[in-house]
């Protein structure tokens, strides 16, 4: 049998028109999906190999080859995985066999109108070869197969291909492209060294390329690209923390070790990966007020490629903190953001990571103090923003914070809700605060004289932040938090009587004094909250404390 030509099926020409056409604006993608079968190629013969040790006693270690030829206008990469046979070829190839691509055909049906956005949620693959290329060259063995079995197939992606037998000595594929007019870009060693960075870093098998000497490659020299090892998917245990502190470093956004981190796999119906870090100090953006705009540092991956920062898919706003990577066993590759943010998986794996990163915290709460105060300095009050935002966690995060306190040292916020109740009197049954615009303000109000005096302790919130969050933060561990400047303030017998006593006592000079201030306030009252200022300013339970008011009003509100 020498050289044959075939049409393709016709769903694979639908395909392939799609592709090309709606896949042009990210057309550097193809690399990423070449380098992806590669490595799959190398996955599948390492696989194999386990049975069959002979298949790999030659070119024993696998690895991934990219060059290109600024002559012939060629890209190619090139695996010594497990190769194709002819049958495997046109099976593969020829036809819609990969699941994804029929994913994409059946999502496609009946509407078609909305193909560019469609597409990248599925694998396409291979055929977003002809992206960038009018002719497509696939030289392949199979593994285990002599040199005279090997194939070669050629298409230039318009409905035929050709396939011919060939001899080849080494094991493996190599997928050749021939590139359009237009595409040089790629034909530039540094240019493609950094897609493939970009795209494959973490590929667990080396990608070389051959050095760029004045802008050809030099065939004698070769340099392993990547970092070829998927450091979350290996075992814990081979982990060092150095190993750890690097890969961290590695992501970006900080030159500082991070402050702790979670490794974890989840094994079952689905299976993931998260390695998630949180770092020491804000980043320069964070503490700008910037970092709700351009969340990075979270990074997808499926089955260790790399598939796009999806800080925000994978975590809620006030863990913006958090670094690392989730690596999804069982998501369609090229997922698009739009399907993530309604992916069901997606939200298992979210609410992983948030618990994963709470859990973290309380771990480093309890063992290490002093780095907790350090990690709460800085991302104390975005972590607040939880109480508001994630109502399913909100006790989880209260636990986490920290505060000033009548009963704490000073200024320093290190009373915890848990120290709070653990001081509660006998028959105690809320946690008092009051809000101010500054520590000195809280500490001095005197709303909380009366606690204070009867040594009630009264936690002293001075954040811009605090009386937003105390809005959604009404009960923790079965206490209410109460407000001192507002409501009813809790009397024992012997205060009844006394504070009767003095109203009476009083009812004139309150006549007097409401006749005086008028409509400026809604009552004058006789307080048990003072002992020895003689007047206060109380709020009814519904009224807004009075510096939110104060920062509403210069807010404009
Ligand atoms: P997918 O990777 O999602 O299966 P692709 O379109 O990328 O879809 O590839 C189609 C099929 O072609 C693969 O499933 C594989 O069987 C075969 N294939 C592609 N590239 C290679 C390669 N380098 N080595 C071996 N087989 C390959
Ligand atoms: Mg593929």
């Amino acid at each position: 049998m020498s050289q044959e030509t075939r049409k393709f099926e016709a769903e694979v020409a639908q395909v392939l028109h799609l592709v090309t056409h709606s896949l042009y604006s990210h057309k550097e993608i193809f690399l990423r999906e070449l380098i992806s079968n590669a490595s799959d190629a190398c996955d599948k013969l390492r696989f194999e190999a386990i049975a069959h040790p002979g298949l790999v006693t030659e070119d024993a270690e696998l690895r991934i080859q990219v060059t290109w030829d600024p002559d012939a206008r060629t890209i190619s990469v090139r695996d010594n995985g497990i190769g194709m046979t002819r049958e495997d070829v046109v099976a593969n190839i020829g036809t819609i066999a990969s699941s994804g691509t029929r994913r994409y055909l059946e999502a496609l049906s009946g509407e078609q109108k909305a193909d560019s956005r469609l597409i990248g949620q599925f694998g396409v693959g291979f055929y977003s070869a002809f992206v960038v290329a009018d002719k497509v060259t696939v030289i392949t063995r199979h593994a285990g197969q002599p040199t005279e079995a090997g194939v070669r197939w050629e298409s230039d992606g318009k409905g035929e291909y050709t396939l011919e037998e060939a001899n080849i000595t080494e094991r493996g594929t190599t997928v050749v492209l021939h590139l359009k007019d237009g595409e040089d870009e790629f034909l530039k060693g540094w240019q493609l060294r950094q897609l493939v960075t970009k795209y494959s870093d973490h590929v667990a098998f080396p990608i070389r390329m051959p050095e760029d000497k004045d802008g050809k490659p030099d065939p004698t020299e070769w340099v392993t690209v990547n970092s070829a090892s998927a450091l979350w998917a290996r075992p814990k245990s081979e982990i060092t923390d150095e190993e750890y502190i690097n890969f961290y470093k590695a992501l970006g956004h900080d030159f500082n070790d991070p402050l702790a981190w979670a490794h974890n796999r989840v094994e079952g119906s689905q299976s993931f990966t998260t390695l998630l870090y949180v770092p020491e100090q804000p980043p320069f953006d964070m503490m700008m007020g910037g970092g709700r705009e351009e969340r990075k540092g979270l990074k997808l991956y499926i089955k260790r490629v790399f598939i796009m920062d999806a800080a925000e898919e994978l975590l809620p706003n006030y863990l913006r903190f958090v670094r690392g990577v989730v690596d999804a066993d069982d998501l369609p590759l090229n997922v698009s953001r739009e399907i993530l943010q309604q992916n069901r998986q997606l939200e298992k794996i979210k609410a992983a990571c948030v618990k994963r990163v709470l859990d973290l915290l309380d771990k480093v709460s309890r063992d290490e103090p002093a780095k907790f105060a350090t990690f709460l300095a800085g991302f104390g009050n975005t972590l607040k923003e939880g109480i508001v935002e994630d109502a399913a966690n909100r006790e989880r995060i209260a636990k986490l914070l920290r505060f000033a306190s009548t009963k704490g040292e000073g200024a320093e916020k290190n009373v915890s809700l848990d120290d709070y109740i653990g001081r509660m009197a006998v028959g105690q049954d809320a946690i008092w605060y009051v809000t101010a615009d500054s520590y000195a303000a809280a500490a001095g109000s005197p709303q909380i004289e009366a606690l204070k005096a009867k040594g009630i302790e009264v936690l002293l919130m001075s954040d811009r932040i605090d009386e937003w969050m105390l809005g959604y933060l009404t009960e923790y561990e079965g206490k209410r938090l109460r407000n001192v400047a507002k409501g009813d303030f809790p009397l024992d017998e012997a205060d009844k009587a006394k504070q009767e006593a003095a109203n009476t006592a009083a009812a004139p000079l309150l006549e007097r004094a409401k006749g005086l201030l008028g409509d400026k306030v809604g009552d004058v009252r006789v307080s048990a909250r003072l002992t020895d200022s003689p007047s206060c300013l109380a709020l009814s339970d519904f009224d807004l404390a009075p510096h939110l008011a104060r920062l509403l009003r210069e807010a404009g509100q």
